[in-house]
């Protein structure tokens, strides 16, 4: 056993097949995707092949024993390409040592047969994941081991001399060493390989970016650039910004500004955020910068990477939306009406000035967030806000919530008699606005135009509108109820003499006073006194009796006697009344019926003299004179 020509023999069989791993290698760089089964095969068929080869050029281990790495190729094949191109490399091996012939053949073929079970079982491992440098010496172990169980199966003789000259130990190292390397060569390969896509990927995914990444080294010259960063820079593409530097692609302005942010960045190589801003055909580009220090293996500065984002568009906006909001806000405080926004729980998110001046309790500190609860409550509470007498607060709050919630208009009267009209309107998020409206004078003008509509210009007392509708009602009320009324219809005695004599403003002067008179003596929270028209006016008594009516109605006659205006063209010699009274009593069906009655007994007053009471009889056409009974005596209510 001559070393020299061991390592002879050892180093050319193990160049044959680093060859042929290279060549595997080649080829496989191109098929990107998973092996097929013909790729599985071709493979097979090389390291067979190389198998063969090696076989044709074995060196000699002891005198008449030669020997060859033959398991190597067919047991490393497995880890590529798995049994299918284990087996055809066994396979072809198997068949060259048959065709070689020999009385080693059998030997030879055990040994290649025990190198595919090696490289099925390294197969099923490295799936599992046992791929690492240990690993590959178990492996190489195990092919090694194939050559000693290989020494069992020689004849006695043959083996006893191979021991006895320490081969045994050779041939062992020698099959291990040739697996060890290829082993690890597929190993290094497959983890190249494996990098090599995951560069791709990264490279895809960094050129896909829709923000700007790049790498520039210290002097500002870009090493690195992804396609965002050529769009946002107006070069050509990233290829051709390798070696630039800003000042290629800004103005000198924009550039060393730039620049001394990056040299200012470098003196401390800490990660920072820049806002930036460079103009672009007469528009203004915002950026946001991160720059992040860029360092070797051994931790030495070597760069900058920097991530850039576009951020131009929300710029924009977020400008409009300030805008928008200083519109907003000048509209709200220059409104004459006050404003509240309401969240979706209730609670006060926004107000203007005006809001403050109609609740001066509501604390511009502390008012944020207040649910409206709490707001009307404080404001009933101090008495700001007035609510009926007869309601409580605490249901007042909860409707006017309810009201507010449902987006439903409602008025409020404040503590200085203001009134205030509240117009809501529901937000999509589930709260609301409203609108305070100072009304009071829309309300005073409607209470102006109501009492206007209902009273008599000339004495002040109620309509024949009024007396119409309120006659009406209380006549259903109080014959429903079976409860006295009467009615007394009064006329002035001789008026039309009376504008003849004394002028027609001395004749409404006259009216006025007669007005008077029947106003303060009738009781003001039962009684109705009304213009019924021209010199007429109308009284309505609510509870009174015929009789109780009588009496009143005397007094009302002697209120107006004891005026003592003086009327020359009368026979009284002064202003007179003469007064019809009719009453429930009399059984009448309506209240034109009662009217009727009154009517008549009016015309039977004035039939009589002048200056007279008539209540009507219930026999319809007779009227009662109680004159004497009843007025003598009697003074003014
Ligand atoms: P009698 O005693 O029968 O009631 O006689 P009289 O003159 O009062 O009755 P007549 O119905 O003939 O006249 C009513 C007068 O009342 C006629 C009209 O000029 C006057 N008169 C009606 N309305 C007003 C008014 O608003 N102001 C004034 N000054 N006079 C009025
Ligand atoms: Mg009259
Ligand atoms: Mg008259």
């Amino acid at each position: 056993m001559e070393l020299s020509n061991l390592l002879i023999t050892f180093l050319a069989q193990l160049g044959v097949i680093s060859l042929t791993l290279t060549i595997c290698s080649l080829i496989r760089d191109r098929a990107h995707s998973e092996l097929s089964v013909a790729r599985k095969a071709a493979s097979g068929i090389l390291f067979g092949g190389t198998a063969a080869l090696l076989m044709q050029m074995p060196g000699e281990l002891i005198e008449g024993f030669r020997f060859d790495l033959r398991i190597v190729p067919v047991a490393v094949v497995g880890l590529i390409s798995g049994p299918v191109g284990a087996a055809v490399a066994a396979g072809i091996a198997s068949a060259y040592r048959i065709w070689l012939g020999g009385a080693g053949a059998a030997l030879g073929l055990a040994g290649i047969w025990m190198a595919f079970a090696v490289a099925i079982s390294g197969y099923y491992f490295a799936k599992r994941g046992f791929n690492q440098a240990p690993h590959v010496l178990i492996f190489s172990a195990m092919n090694a081991g194939v050559a000693f169980l290989i020494l069992f199966l020689l004849p006695p003789n043959v083996r006893q001399q191979i021991i006895e000259e320490n081969a045994h130990f050779v041939l062992l190292l020698l099959n291990f060493l040739g697996t060890m390397i290829s082993g690890l060569f597929i190993r290094i390969d497959s983890s190249r390989r494996e990098n090599a896509k995951l560069n791709a990927l990264h490279r895809q995914i960094v050129s896909a970016l829709p923000d700007a990444l790049s790498v520039k080294d210290l002097d500002g010259r870009f090493l690195i650039a992804n396609q965002a960063t050529a769009r946002l820079m107006g070069a050509k593409d990233a290829a051709e910004m390798v070696g630039k530097s800003d000042f290629d692609y800004y103005t000198d302005e924009e550039a060393s500004l730039f620049w001394r942010q990056e040299q200012a960045f470098i003196e401390n190589s800490e990660a920072i955020l820049l806002e930036q801003q460079f103009n672009r055909d007469g528009r203004t580009i915002w950026l946001n910068t991160i720059k992040a220090p860029y360092f070797d293996e051994v931790g030495h500065l070597k760069g900058i990477v920097s991530h850039t984002t576009d951020v131009t568009t929300r710029k924009t906006l977020q400008a409009e939306l300030i805008s928008t909001q200083v519109l907003l806000e000048t509209a709200m405080a220059e409104m004459a009406d006050g404003l509240a926004m309401f969240d979706s729980e209730s609670r006060l998110v926004m107000w203007n000035r005006q809001y403050l001046e109609f609740f001066p309790y509501v604390d511009e500190e502390t008012c944020q967030g207040r649910t409206l609860a709490e707001l009307l409550t404080a404001g009933v509470l101090r008495g700001q806000i007035k609510i009926a007498a007869d309601l409580s607060p605490l249901t007042w709050v909860q409707d006017e919530v309810e009201r507010s919630e449902a987006a439903e208009d409602s008025e409020l009267v404040l503590s200085d008699g203001r009134w205030v009209s509240k117009t809501t309107r529901a937000l999509a998020d589930g709260g609301w606005v409203t609108l305070y409206s100072d009304i009071s004078e829309k309300k005073a003008a409607v209470a102006q135009l109501e009492r206007l509509a209902s009273k008599d210009g000339l004495t002040d007392l109620a309509n024949r509108r009024i007396f119409d509708r309120q006659f009406a009602e209380i006549f259903e009320i109080c014959r429903e109820a079976s409860n006295p009324l009467s009615l007394l219809m009064i006329d002035v005695d001789h008026f039309k003499a009376y504008n003849d004599t004394y002028g027609h403003p001395a004749g409404d002067q006259v009216l006025r006073e007669v007005a008077r008179v029947l106003q303060t003596a009738c009781r003001s929270e039962l009684d109705l006194v009304a213009r019924y028209g021209g010199e007429e006016f109308a009284v309505i008594l609510s509870r009174s009796t015929a009789d109780e009516a009588h009496a009143i109605a005397g007094r009302l006659a002697a209120g107006v006697r004891m005026l003592e205006i003086p009327h020359v063209s009368s026979s009284k010699g002064r202003v007179t009344v003469s007064i019809g009274i009719g009453s429930l009593e009399l059984s009448v069906d309506d209240p034109q019926q009662l009217l009727s009655k009154c009517d008549e007994a009016l015309y039977a007053a004035k039939a009589a003299g002048r200056d007279k009471v008539r209540a009507a009889s219930s026999a319809g056409e007779r009227t009662i004179d109680k004159k004497k009974s009843s007025v003598k005596g009697l003074s003014l209510r």
